[in-house]
């Protein structure tokens, strides 16, 4: 297993993690700078931020500062009412794998969608199995382009707390089923995001880390669990301040040859988001090397 403790030569900071300091929102052009100025030598960046800085202008200081990326986020939503929807779905997702390239990402990290509607507060049925096929086909359409620019999708399983909203996908073994349905040969193109705040709980996580393998692990997510979750979606905890045996699970990811970067991912509206970035950007070195 690598030694993280000497330096955070694999560190990647999500760029969502410093999103807002003091509860406004840091301009992502802004964050690229800080990290530049602390030595991180990656980033994960949200389409939203992208599409506020604009495309040109992120993937040129992306270069200008010799950043890497460890993913880009995020495609996926593939759940819709009707067909115009899904039509119009998957233009959006061979956006995101344009962007995606543009940036220079090594994967397209895929949140497939809940319930159609929900996210919008009225969900338009109540078929999560309806949900899930509509998932399956909507990666096997996008998969051909995908293929064809060369940019892995990256399924995301999220904790099931999610499934109504944001992903019918809620497991490893889930998500790496549709895999082995739509990339039996794993070439690549298909694989799976782990990230620890979604599967840390799964029985059988360790199994399903095997079962993918090192074809199939295409990103590694941090941040820990708060045991009082104040907030399902943004109160993620920094690493050490929760109950994720992080080594562990990175060690389970190594085992199967993972060499990629461990992304710091921590929506936090009530704490980090409050603070100064440089500060969290500071605090995710010192626990990416004490904790991860
Ligand atoms: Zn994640």
């Amino acid at each position: 297993m690598r030694d993280f403790s000497q330096d955070h030569r694999w560190l990647s900071i999500n760029t969502a993690t410093v999103r807002q300091q003091h509860g406004r929102d840091w301009p992502l052009l802004d964050i690229l700078d800080a990290c530049a100025r602390l030595e991180i030598r990656a980033v994960s960046p949200w389409r939203d931020q992208v599409h506020a800085a604009g495309l040109k202008e992120t993937a040129r200081t992306i270069k200008a500062h010799g950043l890497e990326l460890s993913g880009y986020c995020r495609g996926g939503m593939f759940t819709t009412a009707d067909d115009a929807g899904f039509r119009a779905a998957l233009d959006d997702n061979r956006r995101a794998v344009d962007e995606a390239c543009e940036l220079g990402a090594p994967c397209l990290v895929l949140v497939v969608g809940g319930l159609p509607g929900a996210l919008q507060g009225r969900a338009a049925h109540k078929d999560i199995g309806a949900a899930r096929q509509q998932v399956t086909d909507g990666i096997a359409a996008l998969l051909p382009y995908a293929v064809e620019r060369r940019m892995p999708l990256a399924i995301e399983p999220l904790h099931p707390m999610f499934a109504a909203d944001r992903a019918c996908i809620n497991t490893m073994e889930q998500a790496l089923d549709v895999c082995d349905l739509l990339d039996p040969q794993r070439s690549g193109a298909l694989g799976v995001a782990v990230d620890v705040f979604h599967t840390w709980w799964d029985p059988k996580l360790e199994a399903q880390i095997a079962r993918a393998g090192r074809e199939r692990l295409l990103a590694f997510h941090v941040c820990d669990w708060r045991i009082e979750t104040r907030d399902l979606l943004n109160d993620r905890g920094m690493m050490g301040d929760g109950v994720i045996d992080l080594r562990r699970i990175r060690g389970w990811v190594e085992a199967q040859g993972f060499d990629g970067h461990s992304e710091v991912e921590i929506f936090s509206t009530r704490d980090w988001w409050q603070r100064d970035g440089e500060t969290t950007l500071r605090t995710c070195i010192e626990r990416h090397r004490a904790c991860v």
